[in-house]
């Protein structure tokens, strides 16, 4: 016969914590708790197999379920003392549902069943409290009335509430026995009339109808929708655990409380707990009255305020992390009713991991996987206070929602041009940036911000990289803002907000809203710092960073950078000092017009060089050649349209026609740089093959930065990178190109510096003839923004219009630009590394596309074998925590058998 029911009671559980499974969070810990002898009152456990059976057979009990209920439900009376439906000392149990994982409040419950017209007496008599007894049982009708019978709460509330105005009393506690032995007629009389049948007086067939309520209550709506949202299985199901009730409002001897063993907020190891005397904890939960701090336990009850310490202690020994207990004291007994792993802050997770290693109660394995590596956003970038921003949605306070492109939370005046946003910001106002979309000139501004809004772009579109890169918080795609530039206003939740007013911006959940929000800093703690010193001992995967000036490559060093693995060199182009340069070099009419332009530009690349090289002494840096279309250093829209109504201006009062001659040749020459496609179109090395002297120049700024710094003594190894490869040819000439500048250059500076070339895959096709590639390229980087976009065909710039529909619909699980998609981008990956490595086995691989610093995209750059992640900075810690977590869990994995990739 198979065996659906455990008990636990008296120091001794047929259960434990090892069958979570079998007898639900709530079931087992109570038996693991009843083991080691900690006060938990008594009761048993239905199994989930037995709501397998249940379910199977179209929601019947399984033969022997009953009859093995009926002798727990005696050996609980005899460990309680106490006889369900006894007229005297009657037994009241509570029937709980309990999952293998914790569904909070989306399965039901029964409290006080036991009570009858009869109990309900003896209850009085025996408390010596009839107005206890009367208030348990309504409660318990009501309760019972919902869950089991289906008639709605407030059915029983609202005679509740009548009750209350009529005696003119505010709270429930106010209302007198007598009444409440009125009410609970009332509330007999409802289930009478809308059931058909008087409300069940027998306690068995009370307890019956419960557990099966809670069987049933796993297909409720709530729960059914719950599982669906956290991918728990249909198929697990629900335990019911029946458990002796214990009071805690008994009087001045008695009391309820809850409590974590350190604290959620910070991890500070110190009893964090609330009691209130003279309660039942229903009381706590639904706020009726204000808990007290901890310390009216240990003045009122000092003995049990020192068992319930050591319990605690005891608790967390046990199960080795943090502990969130609920206790009751009943006439001076403590009683536990359960415990859990508590919920915590990033900040408290990262503390109490390396407080348990410290106290040798884990290993730093263990504490690596404790914490989760995107919560550390939390620890690095401030965020809003919890409660005001929820006060603020409810205020109808909420603007936009986006994309959240870049985390953290900022405060300020919002400004809708960059210039505006540096002017402001210069006379010490905080500002937010506030664009249709960002230029790579709007740069200063957003430099100069505190939060960047877009209504247009993705997770890799300009503005995005750059906030990343920045560590400002960001939310792009915002596609209900409607920004008029013309009246300095903007559109949004159905309000118009000016230049000037204050928004708020969360960048961690992509929400935009009026107002100050409250700001909570993060605090950079001694653990978290030793939480990565364990990490980087772990991991093998090397973490690069994303760094385009001497700054962020400081940065990048002290987050933890082993080098850089991508320099965007275009951004050093945007600088107010050299976009103009960078402007006559595209619009030059001649060779040599554009050789000179091209010449003017060097020393500023070499000056960029040399300062990050130095930055970055003895560490590996990739410096990526001239990618984006040139377009994007001309005009921008804006002065496109200035430029035209110039020139219709000075046409039509026939003014200055040497103005009228230069502007016709701006404008033409803007017009046949336009492109329909420009992601596609005109880019990467392509552009070094049609313009071989921008390259040129590059590779020679690199080389003799290398050279200038080596001779100083710094240890500087280059690493020239090709962007946008696909072809072999292209491979090959571009590498040629390079060779021939970079050794000319060596000579020249008679330097001794080794240096690389490599390219980046982001074209499809170059994954796919890798191992061509790699005859000539020395190093990868998978470009995985660019890379994405031409596997899936999705604009990274337009995606915003349709990837919330596809979120939604569950189309796609992810935003492919934030998560890798590993099905899709990730099998060109490994073919890459695999064909690449066919030729060159100890190519070095790395990935510097935004999924860099995303958990479970570098787990898998783990898996797949590559050398090293690049991210922003401010990502680096994620990444390093994320590569130690990947090595492992393949590591773990690999010991039990299981394929370790
Ligand atoms: C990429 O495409 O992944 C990449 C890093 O290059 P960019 O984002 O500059 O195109
Ligand atoms: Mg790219």
């Amino acid at each position: 016969m198979t065996k659906y029911v455990y008990s636990f009671g008296r120091g001794k559980a047929e259960g434990s914590s090892v069958m979570r499974n079998l007898l639900g969070g709530k079931g087992c810990e109570l038996a693991e708790m009843t083991n080691l002898g900690i006060p938990v009152p008594p009761g048993f456990t239905v199994t989930t197999q037995a709501w397998a059976a249940y379910n199977r057979t179209g929601r019947q009990f399984p033969d022997g379920l009953w009859d093995q209920v009926a002798s727990a439900l005696e050996k609980l009376e005899q460990d309680a003392g106490l006889v369900l439906g006894d007229p005297r000392r009657p037994l009241l149990v509570s029937v709980r549902s309990g999952a293998r994982v914790s569904m909070p409040g989306m399965m039901e419950t029964v409290l006080n069943l036991g009570l009858n017209d009869a109990t309900v007496e003896g209850l009085a008599a025996w408390t010596g409290n009839e107005r206890f007894a009367w208030d348990c049982y309504r409660r318990f009708i009501a309760m019972f009335g919902d869950v089991v019978l289906g008639i709605k709460r407030e059915a029983f509330d609202e005679h509740l509430e009548a009750l209350k105005k009529h005696l003119g009393v505010k709270s429930d506690p106010e209302v007198p026995a007598a009444e409440l032995a009125r009410l609970t007629q009332t509330f007999k009389d409802i289930v009478g009339s809308r059931t058909g049948s008087e409300f069940p007086q027998d306690p068995r067939e009370q307890l019956r109808l419960a557990v099966r309520a809670v069987f049933d209550s796993w297909f409720a709506k709530k729960a059914t929708e719950y599982r669906r949202i956290h991918n728990i299985p249909a198929e697990w199901g629900t335990a019911v655990t029946v458990m002796s009730m214990v009071f805690g409002n008994l009087g001045e001897t008695s009391g309820t409380g809850v409590g974590f063993t350190r604290d959620p907020r910070t991890g500070e190891p110190i009893f964090y707990a609330e009691f209130l005397a003279n309660a039942q904890g229903e009381d706590v939960v639904a706020g009726i009255r204000t808990p007290e701090h901890i310390d009216d336990l240990k003045r009122r009850m000092p003995e049990i305020y020192d068992e319930l310490l050591t319990i605690a202690g005891r608790l967390e020994r046990h199960y080795k992390d943090m502990q969130d207990i609920e206790f009751t004291i009943q006439e001076g007994k403590l009683y536990l009713l359960q415990t859990r792993s508590g919920k915590r802050s990033a900040a408290a997770a990262v503390r109490v991991a390396v407080d348990l290693v410290h106290e040798a109660v884990i290993d730093q394995h263990t504490a690596l996987l404790r914490v989760r590596p995107q919560d550390l956003n939390q620890v690095l970038h401030p965020g809003f206070d919890a409660q005001d921003k929820a006060e603020a949605i409810r205020a109808g306070r909420l603007l936009a929602r986006g994309l959240p492109a870049a985390p953290g939370a900022a405060v300020g005046e919002v400004v809708f041009d960059a210039d505006r946003a540096v002017e402001w910001a210069k006379a010490g106002r905080r500002v937010i940036l506030l664009r249709a979309e960002t230029s790579p000139e709007d740069i200063a501004g957003m430099y100069a911000a505190q939060g960047i809004v877009t209504s247009r772009g993705g997770r890799t579109s300009h503005a995005a990289v750059v906030a990343v890169g920045m560590g400002k918080p960001c939310v792009v795609g915002a596609g209900d803002v409607v920004i008029s530039e013309e009246r300095r206003t903007f559109e949004a939740g159905g309000r118009t907000v000016r230049e000037g007013e204050i928004v708020s911006v969360d960048g961690t959940t992509g929400e935009v809203l009026l107002d100050s929000i409250d700001t909570v800093e993060p605090g950079l703690q001694d653990s978290f710092r030793e939480l990565l010193s364990w990490a980087d001992r772990y991991r093998t995967l090397g973490v690069r960073a994303n760094a385009d000036t001497p700054d962020d490559a400081r940065k990048a060093r002290e987050f933890g950078a082993e080098g850089i693995g991508l320099v965007r060199t275009e951004h050093m182009f945007f600088a107010p000092d050299r976009i103009a340069i960078v402007r006559e070099m595209i619009m030059a009419g001649d060779r040599a017009t554009r050789l000179a332009a091209v010449q003017k530009l060097l020393p500023f690349q070499r000056d960029d060089f040399v300062g990050i090289f130095r930055a970055m002494d003895g560490l590996p840096v990739t410096v990526r050649l001239l990618d984006p279309p040139l377009h994007e250093f001309l005009a921008n829209p804006k002065e496109y349209r200035e430029m035209i109504e110039e020139r219709a201006r000075l046409d039509a009062l026939n003014m200055n026609p040497a103005r009228q001659a230069a502007l016709d040749e701006k404008l033409a020459k803007i017009d046949s740089l336009r492109e329909a496609n420009p992601m596609l179109g005109h880019r990467g090395c392509r552009l070094g093959i049609t313009s071989p002297e921008i390259y040129a120049m590059q590779v020679r700024a690199i080389m003799e930065a290398a050279c200038t710094v080596a001779e100083q003594g710094v240890k500087v190894e280059p690493e020239i990178m090709i962007p946008l490869t696909g072809t072999v040819g292209e491979m090959k000439l571009t590498y040629e190109n390079t060779k021939t500048v970079a050794e000319a250059a060596k000579i020249e500076m008679g330097g001794a510096v080794t240096y690389t070339i490599g390219t980046m895959i982001e074209v499809p096709r170059a994954a796919l003839i890798a191992d061509k590639i790699a005859q000539d390229a020395e190093f990868f980087s998978f470009g995985t923004n660019d890379l994405t976009q031409m596997t899936f065909g999705y604009s990274r710039d337009d995606v915003a219009k349709f990837l919330p529909d596809y979120l939604q619909k569950g189309l796609l699980q992810h935003d492919p630009f934030s998560v890798l998609d590993q099905e899709g981008v990730g099998e060109l990956i490994r073919i890459g590394i695999e064909r690449g490595r066919r030729t060159r086995p100890d190519l070095k691989v790395g990935i510097c596309g935004e999924h860099g610093g995303e958990p479970a995209s570098v787990e898998f750059c783990h898996k797949v074998g590559m050398t090293y992640v690049s991210c922003s900075p401010f990502m680096i810690p994620i990444a390093r925590l994320s590569a130690a977590q990947a090595r492992i869990r393949v590591r773990e994995a690999s010991a039990e058998g299981a394929p370790s990739a």
